[in-house]
């Protein structure tokens, strides 16, 4: 056998078996609380290109539908997969999540898959995880009144993650039905113990807020710099491709705007793009990624009266961290379904 034949390293032979977790397993297991630390992680080790995470590609459908497909390696020999996720904002009005599909995992050495877990879980926890470090990061410390523009999944996760870095003690939510709106006020008031009130526009909601997240599926702008307080943090989490805005230009003009990938910040995401072609902005109007605030390479807020701008597309670093995690305690733990592959 010649040098060029001697074979790596001996495959993990944990790689001949897949391990399966639903959305009940990786409900349970991947708490917001655990989640929160796992993103800050992930968004270190992404600005420092510790990851590798090419722009994702999205395959128009049917309707509002929209077919997402997210590669990416952990590091140069770390594990690597792909998130594959329908979009269908239209499972709404039905009562189903919006984001249905699977995280798959591999096995660096073999190359093997190994993990299958429960896309739409995964997105609805580390999407509402990376906002509470974004928020962490940005929102003044004395933060105590959160806005919620929506109220489907990303508002209630949004909720149980700000209230994991903030003391909250008012909410106040906003949608465009004044029904559902109070629906969700009183449920949320219930689960979590707060004085949640729901409000009759967006403008009177974000009105005395400190911390505010936009979660809708709105493809035009529902928060404009006009209403927005001093001081205030904005997690801007529903647009995350480039036909929508939630934020009108003036706030991403105004905004200290920290994304969570600049590439994909620039490239696909549509708030940052209209106030670019509205020649308002030009590439340098993003500071910096999350990342680079959390390492200490950038400053995050830099007075109390600031408003700071955390746009988040969301990127497959998030997923694979958090099922790699995952599938590191199903095999600890012996959670999880096996099947032969
Ligand atoms: P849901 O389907 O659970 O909720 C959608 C919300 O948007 C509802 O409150 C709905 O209420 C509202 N909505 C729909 N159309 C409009 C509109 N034109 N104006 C204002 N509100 C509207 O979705 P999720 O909570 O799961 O996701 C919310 C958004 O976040 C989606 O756009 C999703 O793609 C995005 N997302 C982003 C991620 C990221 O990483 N950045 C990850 C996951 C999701 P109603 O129809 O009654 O108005």
């Amino acid at each position: 056998m010649t040098d060029s034949q001697t074979p790596g390293p001996a495959p993990n032979p944990l790689a001949a078996s897949l391990v399966i977790l639903n959305r009940e397993t990786v409900c349970k297991h991947l708490t917001m609380e655990r989640c929160i630390p796992l993103m800050r992680q992930a968004a270190i080790d992404l600005s420092k290109g510790v990851m590798r995470l090419p722009l994702r590609s999205v395959v128009p459908l049917a309707g509002a539908g929209k077919f997402g497909i997210m590669p990416g390696a952990l590091a140069e020999d770390g594990p690597f997969g792909a998130k594959l996720v329908a979009v269908y904002p239209q499972n709404f009005e039905y009562g189903l999540p919006s984001h249905q599909g699977v995280v798959a995992l591999f096995d660096p050495e073999s190359g093997a898959p190994i993990c299958i877990a429960h896309a739409g879980e995964i997105t609805r926890v580390r999407t509402a995880a990376a906002s509470a470090v974004a928020t962490d990061a940005l929102a003044r410390k004395d933060a105590t009144h959160l806005a919620l523009l929506g109220y489907g999944e990303q508002a209630a996760a949004h909720l149980d993650a700000v209230a994991c870095v903030r003391k909250l003690e008012v909410v106040t939510v906003w949608g465009r039905s004044p029904e559902r709106a109070k629906a969700f006020a009183q449920d949320a008031a219930a689960r979590k113990g707060l004085r949640v009130e729901a409000c009759a526009t967006a403008a009177e909601a974000v009105a005395e807020a400190d911390i505010v997240c936009t979660v809708t599926n709105a493809r035009d702008p529902i928060l404009k710099a006009a209403w927005a307080p001093r001081g205030v943090h904005v997690n801007a989490v529903g647009a995350s491709t480039p036909d929508a805005a939630e934020i009108d230009n003036a706030l991403v003009a105004r905004g200290r705007l920290i994304v969570d990938h600049r590439e994909s910040a620039l490239r696909q995401g549509g708030e940052i793009q209209r106030a670019m072609a509205a020649g308002l902005v030009d590439d340098g109007c993003v500071v910096g990624e999350l990342g680079e605030v959390l390492s200490g390479a950038i400053v995050g807020r830099t007075n109390r009266d600031e408003i700071t701008v955390y746009k988040s597309l969301g990127n497959v670093s998030q997923d694979l961290t958090s099922v790699a995690w995952l599938y590191a305690a199903a095999i600890a733990q012996g959670f999880g379904s096996r099947v032969g592959f």
